[in-house]
């Protein structure tokens, strides 16, 4: 029987390529009518049939506090009564801008001395990217297979997120000799890092890296390996892009390498990207990093980069309210919910016999179909996909809404309490034994 959600889908891929906005939105790896939301609040969502679900995506990152926190959305009402956009400078964006830099502190260091606000992920990589080889002068770009970070031509290349869940190669549409400015390596492997510098390394303007990746499903740099690409890079005299888009301020008040500092191993990124938990739900991501290189942005130097909405009075009262809500509460909440989320889903699969490895980094983890973790895209990719479709409708069904990809994290929120962990817990054994069969 068909409800509002598959009348919607018909009417959106009339009007819409696909029917969505972003490409695993469609539910293309899962199958199925994707859920058409009207409302999220706390840790769950409706839809427009009418359907509440508990919510293990999170908008996929932003909504660290839960849906549609009240404080937040204040904020945001109230900078909409004082206009939408500007277009020019704000007293709310140095407010953002020294929270972010502040946040990022290690004992008294604190390594993020300038911010530059942009609108998404995907600009706060590619400004970076600029940047970078406007620093060094240099050309190439060395990113790992399975890191997704943004959609820009020269990111495409061997992709995580949407570009695994439809297992592309690529990109169409990337000039050749844009994608062949960056040099693709496995991830965790210190022998690739190693090769692709003694090759290239006078022409290498950076290497591009997620603190932790978590868009080929969750696999944590093995350890020292960060430290690796930090002191390998500086060595050549190339510079270290850390992308935090996804775990800054989502794992650790300052972000995956912060998580890292706190357990004693130290290593000094050039040029550091946020986004999503930094916008608090609104377009909002960011790029910061010492003075020197951050300087070279026009106005003040040679690197361009601009836009009519960086800085967005809303997007930046819903970032400076979210992150001063960002208690080490709450991440101390989210941390035990993904200990016992993340357990019980490993006993649930156990249970019913089906071979999974539960991969973990601070409170992001997820489930991948193989024996082992997988430590790069190889073994992530190498894993069986086919159970992941029933485990989620089966979850569906009862009432939980998982990422529509095996290659994603699932993401919790200060709002998922006791109430809600059990509801999940209570689904995830028939959901296994849905993957077993
Ligand atoms: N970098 C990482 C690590 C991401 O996970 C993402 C998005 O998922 C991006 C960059 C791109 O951000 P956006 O989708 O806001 O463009």
């Amino acid at each position: 029987m068909s409800d509002r959600n598959d009348d919607l889908f018909s009417a959106a891929r009339a009007v819409i390529p696909g029917g969505v906005n972003s490409p695993v939105r469609a539910y293309g790896s899962v199958g199925g009518t994707p859920r058409f939301l009207a409302s999220a609040q706390g840790a769950t969502v409706t839809d427009a049939a009418g359907a509440t679900y508990i919510d293990l995506v999170a908008s996929w990152g932003p909504a660290l506090l839960g849906h549609a926190h009240p404080e937040v959305v204040q904020a945001v009402q109230e900078a909409a009564t004082r206009g939408l956009s500007f277009g020019a400078p704000t007293e709310g964006e140095v407010e953002l801008a020294a929270l972010i830099a502040d946040r990022v502190r290690f004992g008294e260091i604190r390594p993020i001395e300038r911010v530059r606000l942009v609108s998404t992920g995907t600009e706060a990589t590619m400004t970076a990217i600029r940047l970078a080889r406007g620093a060094t002068g240099r050309d190439l770009l060395v990113k790992f297979a399975g890191h997704y970070h943004g959609h820009s031509d020269g990111l495409l290349a061997a992709a995580g997120s949407g570009v695994a869940t439809l297992a592309l190669p690529g990109s169409a549409g990337v000039p050749a000799p844009i994608a062949a400015q960056t040099l693709v390596i496995d991830y965790n492997d210190p022998e690739a890092l190693a090769a692709v510098f003694a090759e290239h390394g006078p022409r290498i303007a950076a290497v591009i890296v997620e603190a932790s990746a978590a868009n080929m499903g969750v696999v944590a740099p093995l350890p020292g390996f960060n430290r690796l690409i930090a002191d390998t890079a500086h060595t050549h005299g190339a510079l270290m892009i850390l992308d935090e888009v996804l775990t800054g301020f989502r794992v650790h008040p300052a972000g995956f390498w912060g998580l890292q500092a706190a357990e004693g191993e130290d290593y000094l990124p050039d040029i550091v990207t946020f986004g999503k938990v930094v916008g608090g739900g609104m377009p909002l991501a960011a790029l910061g990093g010492r003075a020197d290189v951050m300087d070279l942005l026009a106005p003040l130097g040679p690197v361009y980069q601009a836009g009519t909405l960086s800085g967005n009075p809303l997007s930046v009262a819903a970032g400076l309210a979210t992150l001063r809500l960002a208690t080490p509460e709450v991440y101390a909440t989210i941390d035990a919910a993904a200990d016992r989320l993340s357990r019980a889903l490993d006993a649930a699969l156990t249970d019913a016999g089906v071979e999974h490895a539960v991969a973990k980094a601070g409170n992001l983890f997820n489930a991948s179909f193989r024996p082992s973790a997988p430590r790069d895209y190889a073994e992530a990719q190498a894993q069986e996909t086919f159970r992941y479709a029933p485990f989620f409708h089966s979850l569906r069904e009862q009432g939980i809404a998982l990422p529509p990809s095996v290659f994603e994290a699932w993401f919790l929120t200060a709002a998922h309490g006791d109430e809600e962990l059990l509801r999940i817990e209570a689904a995830l054994p028939l959901a296994a034994a849905a993957a077993a069969s």
